[in-house]
């Protein structure tokens, strides 16, 4: 073959390239004329009667050199761009994603403002176990200058015999303890029909690990007016994590705050992974407040500071960490929480890492 000829061959695959884009784009365009046509008689985009019988066209005419499936293949994947190109582009940017509003999302709870750039924590028991129990937590978060007290009254707990929390009971305490110190109350939710009830007793509901897919509690929650601190759950990607937060802001509720908690790995040194470049990446991707429980990651006390730490330096708003008067005796995670002087020690040494304006 000589080298001319070679380069007419190629001159005219050029130029066969040039003529199907041309007919692509042309087909794109009337795919999208017909996109608009059915929305106004609200018949549904796709239709796979219709997409069978232009296949079935198409490999009738055909004679090679392409067998019938790899035309029905090509062919296929021009149905579906089409398809998408009918999707109006409203609906492809998530509303929680960056691409739909650049600037961050500051959440006003008790004046506090989560997200505006400076550090905010939670802290307080796995549990609620006494009045006396959260009062003591809660004078020490009063004491060493934070606002965001935790505890868990409805717990989602592994074994159905291990302590399942108090629940209104403990909402109650968590809302006379957090009156009399002036702190804002964070505690889970675990059931769709009780968001409601708890919408008198705290400040922001937390949606739980174990609970980041359960959809109808997503949904009532976003149906409210209260923010939400959602957790990653444990074998959740990051773009599930972002969808889980989608279902909350689609009902109306953007105030939510996302928690990275440590994903579930083959390694056994920490009770959970801690996933730290999850943080820039939600940071990025979406214009909410990102934070990361350093208990429920590394569920090691000797990591919880440089866990914190690593946290703040990578630009997280905040951490949660769970502190107990008594963790020997704590009715659930009684090998990770801090004792009151742990604790006052964990927030003097992270201080030098947070951002307070
Ligand atoms: C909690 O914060 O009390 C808790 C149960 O955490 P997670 O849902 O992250 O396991
Ligand atoms: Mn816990």
């Amino acid at each position: 073959m000589s080298q001319n000829e070679l380069e007419q061959l190629r001159q005219n695959l050029d130029r066969i390239n040039m003529e199907l884009l041309d007919l692509i784009n042309e087909r794109a365009k009337t795919a999208q004329q017909i996109g608009k046509v059915k929305n106004k008689q609200s018949i549904k985009r796709f239709d796979p009667v219709r997409e069978r019988s232009m296949l079935d066209e198409l490999t009738q005419k055909n004679d090679g050199p392409f067998e019938n499936s790899t035309i029905e293949h090509i062919f296929k994947e021009i149905f579906k761009a089409s398809l998408e190109l009918q999707v109006d582009d409203h609906r492809k940017a998530l509303l929680v994603s960056r691409k739909m509003k650049p600037e961050d999302t500051v959440i006003d709870i008790k004046g506090e403002k989560f997200g505006d750039g400076n550090t905010h924590h939670i802290f307080g028991p796995c549990s609620v176990e006494s009045y006396d129990q959260v009062a003591e937590v809660a004078k020490a978060v009063k004491q060493n200058g934070n606002k965001f007290l935790r505890g868990g009254a409805f717990k989602p707990r592994t074994s159905p015999y291990d302590f399942q929390g108090l629940g209104l009971e403990g909402l109650q305490i968590l809302k006379k303890v957090a009156d009399e110190y002036d702190l804002a109350v964070v505690s889970e939710i675990v059931n769709p029909a009780d968001v409601e009830k708890a919408l008198d007793y705290i400040d922001v509901i937390q949606i739980g690990a174990r609970n980041m897919q359960n959809f109808e509690l997503l949904k009532a929650a976003g149906e409210v007016d209260k923010p939400v601190l959602l957790k990653r759950g444990m074998s959740a990607t990051i773009s599930e994590f972002i969808n889980a937060a989608e279902y909350i802001i689609s009902r109306g509720n953007g105030n939510i705050i996302l928690c990275e908690r440590g994903i579930r790995t083959y390694e056994k040194a920490t009770r959970n992974t801690l996933d730290i470049s999850a943080v820039p990446i939600l940071k990025q991707e979406t214009h909410l407040p990102v934070m990361v429980d350093v208990t429920h990651s590394t569920g090691r006390r000797d990591l919880l500071l440089p866990a914190a730490k690593a946290a703040l330096a990578i630009g997280a708003d905040g951490v949660m960490a769970e502190v107990h008067p008594d963790p020997a005796v704590a009715l659930s995670d009684a090998a990770q929480q801090m004792d009151i002087p742990t604790f006052h020690s964990f927030v003097d040494e992270l201080e030098t890492f947070s951002n307070r304006k």
